[in-house]
């Protein structure tokens, strides 16, 4: 039981704000006081933590207070998005110390990827400066369906050649650090929990904006998961009776319907947008949707009226998820959300509100991601954090 009582006491620590002394730890874990000094020497030893002064001027000894150190252990958290990949070294409190990114090279070669990632690994570490041996592993976020068990990337939309790839044990080969995979929207909502600051706290949904859209969820501060890893899939809620038929049979799902390369494709069929309409990769979706955005912005009131509908759509989606799931917030980001997240909380939040089964209880918070652009990066390298601080009922298997 000493390790499993070690992340209890480093949790704890990292949970507070301004740290802990031993007496305070002793009553919020319940240990005895020798546990807490036996695994406090032990954590000190390991450069863990560090002892940041003292405290009190009651009666009585001042008390040491007890903080993570930052420089103790780093993390490496790596977002494999269609379009772009974002590379994170994370320090232990969830500080991001170095970050690049990438674009994912395309071409259906699933193996020419993980090798432009493992060096794009190598690069940042070195230009990181981290001792690599405080560096724990490598957290990676991929679109979903991933195979958690395996560690594997399921034919995930937009990434052709993706079928069943071993990424997780071949970025450890690659790399040479334990590895973990888990899916970008579960990423998303970690990185919020551990480094969003007060919109990762409770109950909440992670509405994630990407090539795909997606959904984590949070609920009394733990993230749901499900039974394989796959959780928070909302492609085929239905929010538009009357739109596009979708792959599932059904119409106006919000994959056939509010994902970016449908409003791309709408602005192309009204002559906003040159080119085709279907068959885009990752990359010309993103350079779509990032002019559909500008013409928006300068003032284009058909491009305007494409992404506020769209909002409205998903407004609906996560309007359904949050009554499901009673939550008191609902979160956005990912790396389409800068492009669109003031026109999209001028509308969304109403109509939140307005739909809301427990509107008379409690209001539902809508905002913007607390950790930014770099969100499923930053997401993955928690991971690797939570595996090695947090104890978990659910914990994920580190494998080396
Ligand atoms: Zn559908």
């Amino acid at each position: 039981m000493g390790d499993f009582n070690l992340t209890v006491i480093l949790d704890a620590i990292r949970r507070s704000t301004g740290g802990l002394s031993r007496v305070e730890l002793a009553q919020i874990v319940g240990l005895s006081p020798q546990t807490i000094s036996n695994i406090s020497r032990r954590l000190l030893d390991q450069h863990l933590i560090v002892e940041a002064g003292k405290e009190g001027n009651g009666p009585g000894k001042p008390r040491t207070i007890l903080r993570l150190n930052p420089g103790g252990q780093y993390a490496i958290g790596v977002h494999l998005d269609p379009a772009v990949t974002t590379f994170v070294v994370l320090d232990l409190v969830g500080e991001v110390v170095q970050h690049a990114r990438t674009t994912t090279p395309g071409g259906g070669n699933p193996a020419a990827v993980i090798a432009t990632i493992a060096s794009t690994i190598e690069t940042l570490i070195a230009d990181s400066g981290v001792d690599r041996s405080r560096i724990a592993g490598i957290g990676v976020a991929a679109p979903g369906p991933i195979n958690l068990d395996q560690g594997t990337v399921v034919d995930p939309p937009l990434l052709p050649g993706w079928d069943r790839v071993e990424l997780r044990d071949a970025l450890r080969d690659a790399t040479g650090y334990p590895v973990l995979v888990d899916k970008d929207v579960t990423s998303a909502a970690v990185a919020e929990t551990w480094a969003g600051g007060p919109s990762g706290a409770g109950s909440f949904i992670f509405m994630y904006m990407g090539t795909g859209i997606g959904c984590g969820l949070v609920l009394n501060d733990e993230v749901v998961r499900g039974t394989s890893g796959n959780a928070g899939e909302i492609g085929h809620i239905m929010v538009d009776p009357d739109g596009p038929p979708c792959d599932c049979g059904m119409r106006g799902c919000v994959k056939s319907s509010c994902i970016p390369q449908a409003q791309v494709a709408e602005a192309a069929r009204e002559g906003i947008l040159e080119g085709p309409l279907e068959g885009l990769s990752a990359a010309e979706i993103q350079d779509g949707f990032a002019s559909l955005c500008r013409l928006a912005d300068e003032g284009n009131t058909q491009a305007a009226a494409i992404l506020d509908r769209s909002a409205v759509l998903v407004a609906r989606a996560a309007s359904v998820v949050a009554n499901a799931l009673d939550v008191e917030r609902v979160v956005f980001g990912g790396p389409y959300w800068a492009h669109i997240s003031a026109r999209y909380l001028s509308i969304i939040p109403d109509i939140i509100n307005d739909g809301s089964a427990a509107g008379v209880i409690h209001d539902v918070d809508v905002v913007s991601s607390g950790v930014g652009d770099d969100v499923g990066a930053v997401g993955a390298a928690c991971l690797v954090l939570e595996h090695t601080l947090a104890p978990r009922a659910q914990r994920l298997l580190l494998e080396t």
